[in-house]
């Protein structure tokens, strides 16, 4: 039921004026800071070893006085270090996640935390013209995760399918011509996969109003391909587990992407000062729901293009231009068969001893795995790796999983988490 009041909360949100939202999110800030460095080991010795203090912050620009917290820097740290004093680890919620980056971290919540998660997608579905009584269709990667049901849906309310991102096309395509979803909201290079398959099959009567990309950047090839095979508006939305919700939303009015300023805080950054309209910018953002694990001014690793321009449909966020710099590439298998980055995460954002890990496609036959051992832990389970990802791969592939000391060129060096040494694959040349 939560979900219901906060979905409600953030839906009249959005129409909040840009100065009251602002105090909001000050208000927020300067909660979550006071909490994190009084009650939280990681961030009373980080503060007090920048000199910071107890930092009074009396406007969100005073953030850029505190460090930026990078995944390597708390990745290998105990959980009771990064969590506020008294908190029940065996309660939290785990989520892992290592974005497009390859270097994984496990995010520690409470319900009330993520309380915000879920509904915050719903906000840009609603704005996009979702009503209770449509249908969606999720893809999943995870197989645990195929069978959760909300509540609401016993009650005919967004009734949703799954559907298994490891499946064949063929499949997906039957089960969307059966459940007729109003939406489908999936990875950007899955969606590219289904759209590519409806095409090649000269399927022609799939119409889906809704498709709703995430996590991976979505090209021009890939929302024509989308608009072209399902006659659907595409929308973008870059969220992430750290952000705790949407970070931002393509809007059906203005040109952009609306910043979710009541649930995050996304500094745009270029070599550490503000960005100006037009450039290109890192994401340093603050979950401002996370009261268990704290992340302020965590480094996400994603590039996006700031903006100057005023929204023109009415809401208080502010614009930014687009999202770039998450891109991912497809492993292309010996049958041809293309799997998406997301497989690859189950598998080494699990493995034991993995501190960052890349995988590179060397050939159509060989796929070789970078690993750094994680601090604090003394080797990575490499059998586990091997075998995890000759499950995934099936026969024919040789898999070489190399240890090595550093991944990184220089720590500014943005890593990739999938790599393909492979001509240009081609779902990208059919532009
Ligand atoms: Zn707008």
């Amino acid at each position: 039921m939560n979900g219901v009041w906060e979905l409600r909360a953030l839906a009249a949100r959005q129409w909040w004026p840009r100065p009251e939202l602002e105090e909001l999110q000050l208000q927020r800030l300067r909660r979550l800071v006071k909490h994190a460095a009084s009650e939280v080991p990681f961030y009373r010795r980080l503060y007090a070893g920048a000199g910071v203090g107890v930092p009074e912050i009396t406007s969100v620009d005073d953030l850029r006085r505190l460090p930026v917290v990078r995944r390597q820097d708390i990745q290998a740290l105990p959980g009771e270090d990064l969590v506020a004093g008294g908190t029940n680890l065996a309660r939290c919620i785990r989520t892992r996640t290592s974005g497009s980056t390859g270097v994984p971290l496990e995010v520690l919540s409470s319900r009330s935390d993520r309380s915000v998660f879920n509904p915050s997608f719903f906000r840009v579905y609603l704005a996009w013209g979702l009503r209770p009584w449509h249908r969606l269709t999720y893809f999943q990667a995870r197989p645990e995760t195929l069978r959760i049901r909300s509540w609401y849906e016993g009650l005919g309310i967004f009734r949703r399918q799954m559907l298994f991102s490891l499946d064949e096309p063929a499949h997906w395509i039957e089960a969307i011509r059966t459940w007729r979803p109003h939406l489908i909201h999936g990875y950007s290079l899955t969606l590219k996969l289904l759209a590519e398959a409806v095409t090649r099959a000269g399927v022609d009567d799939l119409r889906v109003p809704l498709v709703v990309s995430t996590s991976g950047v979505l090209d021009e090839v890939g929302r024509t391909m989308l608009r072209t095979a399902l006659g659907a508006q595409v929308v973008d939305i870059y969220a992430s587990e750290e952000a705790g919700s949407v970070i931002a939303w393509e809007c059906p009015r203005c040109e952009g992407y609306h910043l979710c300023t009541d649930t995050v805080v996304a500094e745009l950054l270029k070599d550490g000062r503000p960005a100006r309209p037009g450039e290109d910018a890192e994401v340093v953002v603050t979950n401002l729901s996370n009261f268990t694990m704290p992340l302020i001014r965590y480094e996400q690793g994603d590039i996006v293009r700031v903006s100057d321009r005023t929204p023109v449909c009415g809401r208080g966020f502010p614009l930014i231009e687009s999202v770039c710099g998450r891109a991912g590439d497809y492993v292309v298998l010996p049958s041809g068969r293309r799997l998406t980055p997301h497989p690859f995460f189950l598998v080494l954002d699990h493995a034991m001893g993995v501190g960052c890990w890349q995988v590179v496609q060397e050939a159509i036959d060989h796929i070789v795995v970078r690993t750094t051992v994680g601090a604090g832990l003394e080797r990575a389970d490499v059998e586990g790796i091997r075998r995890g990802l000759a499950e995934l791969v099936g026969d024919g592939v040789r898999i070489d999983v190399a240890v090595v000391e550093n991944l990184r060129k220089s720590p500014a060096h943005k890593l990739r988490s999938v790599v393909s040494l492979l001509p240009e694959s081609p779902i990208q040349s059919e532009a």
